[in-house]
Parts: C-alpha cells; sequence; structure tokens
C-alpha cells in the first residue's frame, strides 16, 4: 500500500526523522492559509502516488501568498502526467504547502528489502533529486549500500560508513546517523517495504531534512497498523482492488481481456501464462483464495465483471481445501445475480468435481465445460 508525502513525512516524523515544516490543503483557500502561517513564502507540492512530479511541473515554488494562490488554482484538478503515472496521468486533489528550503545539496537515502540476501538494505547516494534507476543503471558504483542485520538492527557505525561516503561535511555527520537511524527505526516499525528519501538535502544552516519522501507498506502487515489503514486513498487505487481487499481475494487489474478466476497464486499464474500462449490476454490476476466461500466467490465474480475490458471469463479451480461444489454455486450465483451475458469458461478438478460439474449442467446457464487447463484456455481464447 502507498500513501502520499505528506503523509509520509508526518509518519516519519513521529520517529523523529527531520522533515520540512507544511501543511496539507485541499483547496486553493487551505493552501493560502497554509503558507501564511509559513510566512507568506511555500513551495506547492501535487500530492499523488507517484514520483517525478517536479520534472512534470508538480512543485512549484511561491515567493508570496498570490503566488501560491496561482500555483494551488493551477495544480488542483490538474492531470499531471510524470514518467511513473502512465501516459493517462493522475489527477491532483490535494496539495502539500511546505516551507521553502534553503537547499545546499541534494542527495538519496532508501531502504529496500533485499529478496536476494532476506535483509534491508539502506542505500545512499550523492546523486540525489534525480531518478535513482537511471543511477544505477548508469552508475552503479555512485550508489553505496549497507546489509542490515535483523538481530541488531541500523549499526551507528553502518550509518556514519554511508555519511562519510557521502562526503558531508563533519558538522552534518552526526545529523545524517541520526537521520538514518530514525529512518531505519520507521521503516520496521511500520512494515515498510520501501522508504525512499529524493532528495534528502543539506540546508544552507549545515541541517539534514527529508525534502520528499515516500513510504511503501507491506500489505501482509497492514493488519497491526490500523492508523497506516486509514491514510489509504480511494482515488489513487483501483477501485476494483480495493472491493477485492474486502474479500480477502488477491486482484491485480491488467490491461487484457479475459477475466480470470482462479484458487492459488501459482495456477494463477499458469492460468495467465496459458492463456498469453495460446493468443489471448488476460484482464486480471485473480486468485480467491483456499477457503474461499460461495460469498468471496460470488464478489469475485462481480469483480471480475466491473472490467469493462472483460469479453469473456475463465473459472480455473483445483478443488483442494476449496470444494468444486462451493465454486460451481458461487458463479451460478454471481452469473445470476449480475445477469452474465459473456462466455463463461470453466475448469474444475479436484474434490466434489463430480457435484460441480451437475450443478454446473443444470444450472441452466450457457457455460462450457473444460477439461484441462490447455482445453480450457484455447475454449476462452476463441469464444472472446
Ligand atoms: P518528485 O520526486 O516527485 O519530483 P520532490 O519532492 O522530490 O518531487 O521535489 C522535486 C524537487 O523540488 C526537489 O528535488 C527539490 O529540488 C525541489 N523541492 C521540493 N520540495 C522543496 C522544498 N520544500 N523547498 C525547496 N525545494 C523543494
Ligand atoms: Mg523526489
Amino acid at each position: 500500500m502507498n500513501i502520499h508525502e505528506y503523509q509520509a513525512k508526518a509518519v516519519l516524523a513521529q520517529f523523529g526523522v527531520q522533515v520540512p515544516q507544511g501543511k496539507v490543503a485541499f483547496t486553493v483557500e487551505e493552501a493560502v492559509e497554509a503558507a501564511k502561517e509559513l510566512g507568506g513564502k511555500a513551495v506547492v507540492k501535487a500530492q499523488i502516488h507517484a514520483g517525478g512530479r517536479g520534472k512534470a511541473g508538480g512543485v512549484k515554488l511561491a515567493k508570496s501568498l498570490e503566488e501560491v494562490e496561482q500555483h494551488a488554482r493551477e495544480l488542483l484538478g490538474k492531470t499531471l502526467v510524470t514518467h511513473q503515472t502512465g501516459p493517462e496521468g493522475k489527477v491532483v486533489k490535494r496539495l502539500l504547502i511546505e516551507q521553502l528550503t534553503d537547499i545546499q545539496k541534494e542527495y538519496y537515502i532508501g531502504l529496500v528489502l533485499d529478496r536476494s540476501q532476506g535483509r534491508v538494505v539502506m542505500m545512499a547516494s550523492q546523486e540525489g533529486g534525480v531518478e535513482i534507476e537511471e543511477v544505477a543503471a548508469k552508475h552503479p558504483e555512485k550508489i553505496f549500500r549497507e546489509t542490515i542485520d535483523p538481530a541488531t538492527g541500523l549499526n551507528a557505525f553502518q550509518a556514519s560508513n554511508l555519511a562519510f561516503k557521502l562526503e558531508l561535511p563533519p558538522t552534518a555527520v552526526r545529523k545524517a546517523v541520526q537521520f538514518m537511524m530514525a529512518l531505519y527505526q520507521a521503516y520496521i516499525a511500520k512494515d515498510c517495504s520501501i522508504a525512499e528519501i529524493n532528495p534528502l538535502v543539506l540546508t544552507g544552516d549545515g541541517d539534514i531534512l527529508a525534502l520528499d519522501a515516500k513510504l511503501n507498506f507491506d500489505d501482509n502487515a497492514l493488519y497491526r497498523h490500523k492508523d497506516i489503514v486509514a491514510l489509504r486513498d480511494p482515488d489513487e487505487e483501483d477501485p476494483k482492488e480495493i472491493e477485492a481487499s474486502k474479500f480477502d481475494l488477491t486482484y491485480i487489474a491488467l490491461d487484457g481481456n479475459i477475466g480470470c478466476m482462479v484458487n492459488g497464486a501459482g495456477l494463477a499464474m499458469a492460468t495467465m501464462d496459458t492463456i498469453k500462449y495460446y493468443g489471448g490476454a488476460p484482464a486480471n490476476f485473480l486468485d480467491v483464495g483456499g477457503g474461499a466461500s460461495e460469498e468471496k466467490v460470488t464478489a469475485a465474480f462481480k469483480i471480475i465483471l466491473s472490467d469493462p475490458n472483460v469479453k469473456g471469463i475463465l473459472v480455473n479451480i483445483f478443488g483442494g481445501i476449496m470444494k468444486c461444489d462451493v465454486i460451481a454455486n458461487g458463479v451460478i450465483a454471481a452469473a445470476k445475480q449480475v445477469g452474465l451475458d459473456k462466455p463463461l469458461v470453466v475448469r474444475l478438478e479436484g474434490t466434489n468435481v463430480e457435484q460441480g460439474k451437475e450443478i454446473l449442467n443444470g444450472s441452466g446457464l450457457e457455460i462450457v465445460a473444460a477439461d484441462s487447463l490447455a482445453d480450457a484456455a484455447q475454449k476462452i481464447v476463441g469464444l472472446v
């Protein structure tokens, strides 16, 4: 799960990470009010779940309240297209009105889980304020890393190592170390999967500040962070994915036209591959889980059908814990509720498969039965 920059800064500040003063604004009036509190000068920053705003005109410096008003008016409601939003862009509905910071130099600090080592790694670079992916590709030697032992956490000496490699002035090293330690505390305490400060800045006064902040959270740990879940912005997420999360379904929207309902992530991946192999394109990844109820199957079915691109559905279920008759009843209930008018191919295998098939055959719905994964994929691709 992602949150906005202003929310990330508030979370980080709870752990002692230094951030500039600032306030969120939903209207032009709120933006001007917030800027007054900052003494009239401010930076007006579009809040969307994507980086690259600076280059795209989403970060504006204002030297007066008039300029704040002008920038706020321009940005609110605007569709911002950055290299991270995709060509459709994102509509700006919130602004961060932030203290104008005197930047001496911009750096990069990031924390990420390195899956190959199974450990969190802190990365730092003098190449701040730019796309770090580009630095990593062209100048990997400019990114410094410290792998963190989960038993000890980030050590002060590791943080100092990074601070020295950043060639910070001696007076700023202690502040940078404190900053990194606090950032790590926040990352662990809130079960983040990414914490990225780009840029981290050294100010004219020699202070260390997070000028930008991005936090991603591990969805599997959200149950123990109600405060983070409360920061969810539905405007930034696919409504189908939000609906799916309510039913504990793992759903990811894709851009094809064959809706997939499968149990088990591995089988779902294999189903998508097979559809592709036979020349089709999946509209989604959907794992209904091991012990899905009829209600869950119905919800899953509705979510798939709410995607206007879907031209047909492939249900591929292996009944292990999940029984085929339950799936069959769910499919029928959902198909009737939504008035299904698109081709539906069902492949069932496993526990209670005969009962499941009987239920489907007796339903009066036009359901194409398939015997194997290849057969099912070919049938739905043909029908679509
Ligand atoms: P993005 O990464 O989406 O482009 P940033 O928050 O990193 O957005 O802002 C882009 C650039 O704007 C920063 O690299 C910095 O130079 C400038 N900037 C951002 N916030 C401030 C601020 N409070 N004061 C001064 N300059 C800022
Ligand atoms: Mg940035």
